[in-house]
């Protein structure tokens, strides 16, 4: 089973009150393919500069992400910079520079035409849209990020490529702002009739959200003592939660449920360090006490 995601892959500025990097390895697909591959291959599709190092390549390769759709183009690979608060719930964006991003035109490997789950993480709708097309048959769960950026600059854009997808994966703030509704259910509401059946809103330090038509699923994220760095949690999230979807090969409410723990778990785990650190040294094993964790942090009887 293998699992097709298209997004950014980036050089990331960070500032939180807990330290600063001028320079690491980001990118919302680079998280999401990370915290997938805890339960699935992952097939990776992106571009990167002349400045992607052998020893960036290396770690993903090692891991056993597919790198094939990785295509490397003469100029220098997507950069961000954010600084978040001394709370670390508000972050401000310093910089978005496209880069190779700008001019690129995404061709799919023959072997990733047949993906039956793909995740089109947070990158320019249209590029996401020419992905989604390039698979043969309609995937059996196909899932979008996107952020502000997108939702301000190519919004007709992203309406398009919203009629395609089953689930919409975004936060609380992109859900209000996309909706124009304040009341996240109304949101949900508005959102369903753009196509997607599934709206799973992530909240930060307030867990996240599921809204179907069956009715409202949530999770609380996992208590943590000291955060470090928010950045990648809701791409981590979305890994968690596709991954395991991929690994039982089902969607139906208890498998949406448990995929909910599982990507809280992983955007839970990815915030405990800076940038990708925590993840480069998480085990299995650790993914599967902290589930058994959520299990206990949220039982009650009545
Ligand atoms: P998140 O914290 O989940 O919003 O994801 C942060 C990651 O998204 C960073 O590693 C950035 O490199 C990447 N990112 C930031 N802005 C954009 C954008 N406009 N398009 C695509 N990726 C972005």
């Amino acid at each position: 089973m293998s699992l097709l995601v298209v997004g950014s892959v980036a050089f990331d500025a960070l500032e939180s009150p807990y330290g600063k990097v001028d320079r690491t390895l980001g990118g919302a697909a680079t998280y999401f393919a990370v915290a997938a591959r805890f339960f699935v291959p992952v097939n990776l599709v992106a571009v990167v500069g002349e400045d992607f190092s052998e020893k960036d390549e290396q770690f993903l390769r090692r891991r056993g992400i597919n790198l094939d759709g990785l295509e490397r183009a003469p100029g220098k690979t997507f950069f961000w910079a954010g600084r978040y608060s001394q709370d670390l719930n508000e972050r401000v964006t310093l910089a978005t520079e496209l880069n190779v991003f700008a001019d690129f035109n995404p061709r799919l490997p023959e072997k990733y035409r047949s993906a039956e789950y793909v995740f089109l993480a947070n990158i320019a709708p249209g590029l996401q849209r020419s992905v989604l097309h390039q698979v043969k048959v309609r995937p059996r769960l196909a899932a979008l990020d996107t952020m502000n950026y997108w939702i301000e600059r190519t919004n007709a854009e992203l309406r398009e490529t919203l009629h395609h997808v089953d689930i919409l994966m975004i936060n609380d703030a992109e859900t209000r702002q996309l909706s124009n509704e304040h009341n996240l259910l109304l949101a949900a509401r508005h959102i369903f009739r753009m196509g997607p059946s599934i709206l799973v809103v992530k909240r930060g330090e307030h867990g996240a959200m599921m809204v179907d038509k069956r009715g409202v699923f949530s999770v609380p994220a996992f208590p943590l003592e000291e955060p470090h760095d928010p950045t990648g949690a809701g791409d981590s999230f979305a890994g968690g939660f596709m991954g395991y979807l991929a690994s039982v090969r089902r969607h139906d409410d208890a498998a949406l449920r448990r995929a909910m723990v599982y990507g809280s778990v992983l955007g839970s785990f990815s915030v405990e360090r800076f940038g990708l650190d925590r993840l480069r040294t998480l085990k299995r094993s650790e993914i599967n006490a902290r589930a058994r964790h959520f299990a206990k942090l949220t039982r009650f009887t009545l």
